[in-house]
């Protein structure tokens, strides 16, 4: 894995294709005050990978909270944040943890995590009866119905967004490569992909992020799996909840979801809403433009932690006053 900074940051003719959102149009607005959820709202799910029933409780967070998980089933274990350092793993799934013990943890959070993002939501504790998010269909659709229900509350505090001010690049040997550069206002997103299995092949997606489109474009695109894949991830204690209900599974040229796909390209724009909901484990949205060529949880995460190694390539916008500095702190929730 090589991480280039500023300098060796490649020209625009060596990405895959060139995305429209480096032009300063369309811009949507973005709410200027943090929000929260205006109710707590639950629900319950098999986990993807253990294949156990979990149960999540949503719950609104003051100001300057962030985005916290909490472990129900491990009484005494506080609300730990999502950040960059503290997702612990990108194997299958973003996985964040508790820093002081990580065997307290949480995966399969990138869905979640992009709802959240897309429907500006700032602050937020998410309980989880286990080690792992219920998978529910396989996309973000059913956690925005979620948000939706729960609804919007307004916080009396400045919402802050990290500024990406020079590009950051990480790319792997396999010519995976996933990359932040400054852009003129909010998150545009960019997405390549290439696979071998006919029905995926090359596909590429883009888009500037706003609630509507992230609801109308990418919410409801699932996660996707090779079929061969599933006999070995199984054999190994994975995917026990996996199914036609929660992913679309490949084989080759063939979809077997008796459906079919939901809308064209939903790989690439499955993708897409991935990195939404990586990019959002920086601990609070990212202002600036993503371009990512065969990128997954892992690239997503070591490009983070690119942006933050060097605390010339972001700022936090707009700039806090030194006296709004001294009171942002985690707040401490602790598991009944
Ligand atoms: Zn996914």
């Amino acid at each position: 894995m090589q991480v280039t900074g500023f300098q060796d940051a490649k020209t625009a003719k060596d990405i895959p294709f060139l995305p429209s959102f480096l032009t300063p149009d369309s811009q949507p607005q973005m709410p200027s005050q943090q929000t929260t959820l205006a109710n707590s709202i639950r629900c319950r799910g098999i986990a993807l990978h253990s294949g156990i029933v979990v149960d999540l409780e949503l719950r609104p967070a003051p100001a300057d909270t962030g985005i916290c998980f909490l472990r129900t089933d491990k009484p005494g274990t506080p609300a730990f944040p999502v950040r960059a350092d503290t997702i612990v793993d990108t194997q299958l799934s973003t996985v964040v943890a508790w820093e002081k013990d990580p065997s307290v943890r949480v995966a399969t959070i990138e869905h979640l995590m992009a709802a959240l993002s897309a429907l500006c939501i700032d602050n937020a504790v998410i309980a989880v009866s286990g080690p792992e998010m219920p998978v529910l269909d396989g996309s973000s659709a059913e956690f925005c119905f979620l948000i939706q229900c729960a609804g919007t509350k307004t916080l009396d505090a400045a919402r802050r967004t990290i500024e990406i001010l020079r590009p950051v690049r990480v790319e792997d040997e396999s010519g995976a490569f996933a990359e932040l550069r400054p852009s003129h206002s909010g998150l545009a997103l960019a997405i390549s992909l290439s696979f071998s299995a006919q029905a995926i092949g090359s596909q590429r997606y883009a888009v500037q992020l706003s609630p509507e489109r992230f609801l109308n474009e990418l919410a409801f695109c699932r996660t996707f799996v090779n079929r061969s894949d599933i006999e070995h991830l199984q054999s190994i204690g994975l995917a026990r909840g996996g199914s036609l209900d929660n992913a679309i599974v490949v084989d080759d040229e063939k979809i077997l979801n008796p459906a079919g796909l939901r809308i064209e390209r939903e790989f690439a724009r499955h993708k897409l809403l991935d990195a939404v909901g990586d990019l959002y484990c920086a601990g609070r949205r990212i202002q600036g433009g993503f371009i990512g060529h065969k990128s997954g949880h892992r690239i997503n995460n070591l490009l983070l932690r690119a942006v933050f190694a060097d605390q010339r390539n972001w700022r936090l916008q707009p700039i806090p006053s030194v006296q709004s500095a001294k009171t942002m702190q985690q707040p401490s929730y602790v598991a009944a």
